[in-house]
């Protein structure tokens, strides 16, 4: 056997859990805050300061709608104010929906007869990359059920395959995984892949309620799951993404875990999670859950921001499982990251049907089915700025949540610049005229907003994309 070292030092066993259920309720049931508590609350966050858990326990009790008035008032100048106004891209591509485990909420558990199992093969993957790149994608996150077939070293062989792919001026830049956890070494054999964001949810963080939810596989190990990011860690892998599914527990608790998960992550390995999730379940293939916990609209509008405020310099992930309504309210309030032009069904990026969803293929219904390039027209009509920049990462500038936070300028340095330049590429490659003359106006108006320097560099490099060059970035 090959020796290690690091498995000495690190020995194989799990990390220490973190969520204490008793000290999450006990602040849920008793801080009780007044108007000025909420405030400090809010200005804390504003002064770029990351929350405690009583201190979220603060926005999460504070009853009255003046109140969330300000604390959505208080997301949304943070977002402003901090992060501008981009919109980062993305698409979910589902490699394969063969899985050992039996949640609850999803279509693809194993007890679902009636789902239609599929993994991609190289020749299939190849062929929905290259169709995502015909619209436009740069960045991609790859998604798997948890089955033996998908081993780390097959999740590594499909994440070099997409990078591979390349079409005309279409290539994928950021690849990020959804995936099983793994061990140490399988960890490592992924991070080696080149992946971007690990990304994992803990679906509940309340114990008893994650062993109803997932009665078998290896899944139904809670502690497995919630110390799969400190093994990520171990292995060299600091980016990662958290999440809860909305609707399995009772909201105010998830939201309190997540901020927990991210305390933890910070105290351990000196960095947060890159990202945080907060998806809501969906209407699935023989769902099996009762509606006691569904996290209504209004509840939804309440956690985005309040998770803003409670992990000011965090990454935050609104998906296509959202209605374009509900996308276009809650994004306000300090979103950074949305997919466009979302299917689930394995392999439907190539066949190019525009048919209804079909449950039995898929793992849960999607509410927002727009086009990428609708979603775009959109995003520019409501003066975002749409991104497939993925250069902080190529450029070894990991944590960039927490450099565009904390370096003053970074943003117009960095990240306005590349932002433009990877829209002037997609409206180069891809847009319609109409979406193309509507991004020029949207670019012109962010040049004006750069240092002078930086805009006449940027403008240096947006003609050379005019003129067929790519991939340029600072
Ligand atoms: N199988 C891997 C796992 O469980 O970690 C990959 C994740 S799964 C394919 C992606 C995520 O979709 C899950 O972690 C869960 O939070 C979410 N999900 C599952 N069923 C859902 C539903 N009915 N509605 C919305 N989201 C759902
Ligand atoms: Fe399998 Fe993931 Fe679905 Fe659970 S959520 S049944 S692990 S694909």
């Amino acid at each position: 056997m090959r020796f290690s070292p690091e498995k000495l030092s690190i020995p194989d066993q799990r990390m220490k859990p973190f969520i204490d259920p008793d000290e999450i309720w006990n602040l849920i049931n008793n801080v009780r805050p007044d108007k000025t508590r909420v405030r400090e609350v809010i200005a804390k966050s504003l002064d770029k300061h990351r929350l405690t858990l009583e201190e979220t326990a603060v926005l999460v009790n504070s009853v009255g709608t003046d109140l969330f008035d300000e604390i959505r008032e208080g997301a949304r100048t943070l977002k402003e104010k901090v992060y501008g106004n981009r919109i980062v891209l993305f698409a979910p591509l589902y490699v394969g929906n063969k899985c050992t485990n039996n949640c609850q909420y999803c279509g693809f558990r194993v007890s679902n007869k009636d789902a239609v199992r599929k993994t991609l093969t190289d020749s299939e993957i190849i062929k929905e990359v290259e169709a995502l790149e015909d619209n436009g994608q740069k960045r991609l996150i790859l998604v798997y059920g948890e089955h033996p077939e998908y081993s780390a070293e097959f999740i590594a062989h499909t994440v070099r395959l997409v990078y591979n792919v390349k079409k005309g001026h279409g290539e994928i830049r950021r690849v990020n995984i959804n995936a099983a956890p793994f061990d140490i070494e399988g960890f490592r054999k992924v991070g080696e892949a080149g992946i971007g964001t690990y990304q994992i949810f803990q679906e509940t963080y309340h114990p008893e309620a994650y062993k109803w939810y997932h009665p078998g596989g290896r899944k139904k190990d809670y502690e497995w799951r919630l110390t799969a990011l400190d093994r990520a860690q171990e292995a060299g892998i600091d980016d990662v993404g958290i999440g809860a599914l909305f609707g399995l527990y009772d909201w105010r608790f998830e939201v309190l875990s997540l901020v927990r998960h991210t305390n933890h992550l910070e105290a351990c390995y000196n960095v947060g999670p890159h990202t945080i999730s907060f998806p809501r379940i969906k209407d699935a293939l023989s769902l099996n859950i009762s509606n006691k916990y569904e996290t209504s609209d209004e509840e939804f509008k309440k956690l985005v921001p309040i998770l803003r405020l409670a992990v000011p310099y965090t990454g935050m992930i609104l998906t296509a499982r959202e209605a374009p309504d509900v996308r276009r309210e809650v994004m306000q309030y300090g979103v950074s990251q949305i997919d466009g032009g979302t299917k689930l069904e394995l392999g439907s990026y190539s066949e190019s049907k525009n048919e209804e969803q079909n449950l039995n293929r898929e793992q849960f219904r999607i509410n927002d089915p727009r086009s990428l390039a609708d979603v775009i027209d959109e995003l520019l009509d409501h003066g975002y700025l749409p991104s497939f920049c993925t250069s902080c990462y190529r450029m070894g500038r990991t944590g960039e949540h927490f450099m565009e936070f904390s370096v003053p300028g970074f943003i117009k340095r960095f990240c306005t610049p590349n932002a433009i330049l990877t829209l002037s590429e997609y409206l180069c490659d891809y847009a319609t005229e109409d979406v193309a003359t509507k991004g020029w106006d949207v670019i012109e108006k962010n040049l004006q907003t750069l240092e002078k320097g930086v805009a006449a560099s940027t403008r240096d490099k947006i003609e050379k994309i005019k003129k067929g060059e790519r991939d340029l970035y600072f």
